[in-house]
């Protein structure tokens, strides 16, 4: 078995929010937070925001499938498109294990804005929809870097999962709810890849991206 491991930096330069499960007095969409209170962007959401951002660059370049309806995304698992390789389908989990990224967040340290619900219809504010939002501190923060990893059969399939993984984290323009409102812009996002403990050089993955995208990448 081949060892992929992914690690990721994000650096945030406006609050973001990304609605979790807890109560928290005072918001009516609290932050999400782990069973033990750490603050975190859930892995489930971490692994949406990079999925979105590959099916969008790839869409017109490679077959990719109709995600996330079932029954629009590939039936065949021996003939998965790229996208369900790399980030899994209903037919077979994804290889890559995602983890929770920690952020380093009290709730004495979050804000709880106001937010007015807008009718996008009529794109009129109606009164009664005013809700709390728990959003991250409004200026710079740094995760703790996050890793991602998986076992594949063949270093090529390790490769293409680094190289699709990569370009969707420099694609990545934000990531939480709220982008309209100017929340969850990231300043930064980095990614480095190692394979069997070696790190897998630029050069690999910028042919895969040439494969996929055509020479002008
Ligand atoms: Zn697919």
């Amino acid at each position: 078995m081949v060892h992929l491991k992914i690690t990721l930096r994000f650096t945030w330069r406006t609050a973001f929010h990304t609605t979790g499960n807890r109560w928290r007095w005072g918001a009516d969409k609290a932050l999400a937070r782990r069973y033990d209170g750490t603050y975190v962007l859930p892995a489930t959401s971490l692994k949406g925001a990079l999925r979105e951002q590959a099916e969008r660059l790839l869409r017109g370049h490679v077959h990719i499938c109709t995600a996330p309806a079932p029954a629009q995304m590939c039936q065949d698992p021996n003939h998965l498109c790229l996208v369900c390789r790399v980030f899994g389908n209903p037919k077979r989990p994804a290889p890559l294990r995602f983890t929770d990224m920690d952020l380093d967040q009290k709730p004495e340290t979050t804000r709880i804005r106001a937010g007015v619900a807008i009718s996008r219809r009529r794109r009129a504010a109606v009164p009664q929809r005013l809700y709390f939002v728990e959003t991250t501190t409004p200026d710079f923060m740094e995760a703790h870097p996050t890793t991602l990893d998986g076992f594949f059969r063949e270093r090529e399939e390790a490769e293409e999962a680094a190289a699709l993984v990569m370009l969707a984290v420099r694609a990545l323009p934000a990531l939480g709810a709220g982008r309209s409102r100017g929340l969850g812009w990231l300043t930064e996002a980095q990614a480095e890849c190692q394979i069997d403990g070696a790190p897998l050089k630029q050069e690999v993955i910028e042919r895969y991206w040439k494969q996929w995208l055509g020479g002008g990448q």
